[in-house]
């Protein structure tokens, strides 16, 4: 189903008039994303304004993460130093600046590091900053700020100024949406910087165009480090994607065989042909199961490791809704969406665990923004959606030692068939509701997929990443 204001804002006489006209239509920002795999400098050419690098460890690994990607820094503040070995390595050398005389032009990110702010008078900097540089942030631009956990600060003043930046990420997110631009909060762990700045190039990246008002909590807890490469990440690598025939499940087995890895395209029986066009299309190989089958964890994990000798990422995407009120849902409808969405994936990684998943492995599960928010007609499916976080929570400190990461992705409102489905009205409704004021596309939740399965996501682990567009519903 297409959407009306978002093809009428790609008219620019039409956005004149609308503009001249002072009429109250929101016309969303068409979002830039990316087209194809990820490549050398994803960053090339972008001009990103970073501050409060002075005293903080982020300051290396930023410098040099911008300058490998191709980025032009404006450093604000006394941080140039770090700046200027690897400016020189990569021919990116970066400018110095004050924030009352910023150079000239738009800027495509701004980042600030709050990492030292310690006490909330410190928040001021936070807001000299932004107040400076936002109102040149460019249409589809990154704002992002990084933090340390509330939770681990010495006192409880440091953890009302470590928290405080949440709600200014949130807000900020909701201010620059209508630009199409995004606005995120790092929080980095002590030790994981360098992980940090791995996260960053994606957030900064195209790729994070329909992710928004994020807290994303970045650990040096499970073993690994990333590689020096992120161009054809994957190589060499096996993906199990369940629910492949259409929808997010065929953009996501798309991207990860893009990424260079063979795909295992999983879906019912009855989708024959349409998975196994998918995995025609990407070279990949075909897997015809119905999860909740009783016999489906044995006869995939077998299937892995005979054909593949094991897996090393495995996407749980496979999903239904069976909505009705729960007065008026039956037993089956319940059964149906708990059995799918979560018992059958619960069940299936489980028998990955016995020694199909190798180490550095990577488990993703679709969970849902209904998951966080809960919704009217699905307590069945929001119940899956939310068990989901809970058990991504508690395996994934199991899982560290040996390297693999296991995390939840939230989808918000998606352009596919489920929503296609819904009544128009509400339907507007889900794509107007969210700072971006408009739907996600099935690349969108599969280019966060395709992150969180690369080594340079080994920072993010028992997280929920949520890709809505900054719902105004969830957290
Ligand atoms: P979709 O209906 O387009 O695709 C889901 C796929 O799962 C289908 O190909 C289907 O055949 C397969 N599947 C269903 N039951 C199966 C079973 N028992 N065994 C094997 N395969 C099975 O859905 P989508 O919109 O692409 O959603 C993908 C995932 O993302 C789902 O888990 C969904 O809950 C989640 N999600 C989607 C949205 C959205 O807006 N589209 C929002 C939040 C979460």
């Amino acid at each position: 189903m297409s959407d009306f204001l978002l093809q009428l804002g790609q008219n620019p006489q039409a956005r004149r008039l609308i503009k001249a006209l002072g009429l109250p239509v929101p016309i969303p920002q068409t979002l830039r994303r990316a087209r194809g795999p990820w490549e050398e400098r994803p960053l090339a050419d972008k001009v990103i304004v970073v501050g409060g690098m002075g005293a903080g460890r982020m300051a290396a690994p930023v410098a040099k993460m911008l300058a490998e990607s191709g980025a032009e820094p404006i450093v604000i503040g006394d941080a140039l130093d770090a700046f200027r070995a690897p400016g020189e390595a990569f021919g990116r050398p970066a400018r110095a600046a004050q924030l009352g005389e910023l150079p000239e032009g738009k800027f495509d990110g701004v980042v600030f590091d709050a990492s030292e702010l310690a006490e909330p008078a410190a928040l001021r900097a936070l807001y000299e900053h932004f107040h400076a540089v936002t109102p040149r942030l460019a249409a589809g631009g990154r704002a992002v700020v990084i933090g340390r956990a509330a939770a681990t600060a010495k006192t409880p003043e440091a953890a009302a100024t470590r928290r405080a930046l949440e709600g200014f990420v949130r807000s900020l997110a909701k201010e620059v949406g209508k630009r199409g631009a995004t606005a995120q909060l790092l929080i980095v762990d002590d030790g994981a910087e360098a992980r940090g700045a791995e996260v960053l190039r994606f957030v900064l990246s195209p790729r994070a165009a329909f992710i928004t008002g994020q807290p994303i909590h970045v650990t040096g807890e499970v073993t690994g480090k990333a590689p020096p490469t992120r161009v054809r990440a994957l190589e060499k690598k096996v993906a199990l994607v369940t629910g492949a025939a259409r929808g997010i499940g065929e953009a996501t087995a798309h991207l990860l065989s893009a990424e260079g890895a063979h795909v295992v395209c999983l879906d019912r029986p009855e989708d024959d042909a349409l998975v196994s066009k998918v995995a025609r299309d990407i070279g990949g190989s075909v897997l015809l199961v119905d999860i909740t089958d009783p016999h489906a964890p044995k006869k995939i994990a077998d299937e892995l490791r005979a054909a593949h000798g094991g897996v090393d990422v495995v996407v749980h995407n496979a999903g239904v809704t069976r909505d009705k009120t729960i007065g008026n849902m039956t037993a089956e409808q319940w059964e149906q969406a708990v059995d799918i969405n979560l018992g059958a994936v619960v069940r299936i990684t489980s028998a990955l665990l016995a020694g199909v998943l190798r180490d550095g492995g990577r488990i993703v599960c679709l969970s849902s923004v209904a998951g966080i928010a809960g919704n009217v007609g699905q307590t069945n499916y929001a119940a899956s959606k939310s068990g989901l976080i809970g058990y991504v929570e508690k395996l994934a400190p199991a899982l560290a030692p040996r390297g693999i990461t296991v995390n939840a992705i939230a989808p918000g409102f998606i352009e596919t068939r489920l929503t296609a489905a819904i009544p128009m009205m509400i339907r507007e409704a889900g794509r107007r509701l969210s700072a971006l004021g408009q739907g996600g596309l099935p690349q969108d939740v599969a280019e966060a997929i395709s992150f969180l399965a690369q080594p340079a996501s080994v920072g993010i682990t028992g997280s929920v990443l949520r890709v809505c567009g900054g719902a105004l519903i969830g957290a």
